[in-house]
């Protein structure tokens, strides 16, 4: 696979597997061993689909964990 962020190369399993995005498909999350960017990739194919950040999951919501760490609140300090 290829790091969708840095371009880097390699076989999906030197990117660190960090856990499967659904349990109903083969969509897992890897961290390249370069630039750390968390890829979604195919267990499958072994292809790399698209970077993962927060807020952007490309699966769609799952799991309800969204927003239990939310942003610091930005109208405190007045
Ligand atoms: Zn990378």
């Amino acid at each position: 696979m290829k790091c969708v962020k840095c371009g880097h190369e390699g076989a999906h399993t030197d990117f660190r597997y960090l856990y499967n995005a659904r349990i109903d498909a083969s969509i897992a999350v890897r961290q390249c061993p370069k630039c750390g960017a968390w890829n979604s990739v195919d267990e499958l194919t072994g292809e790399a689909g698209v970077e993962v950040v927060a807020g952007g999951a490309p699966w769609g919501k799952s799991a309800g964990v969204e927003g239990l760490a939310g942003d610091v609140a930005q109208d405190d300090t007045g």
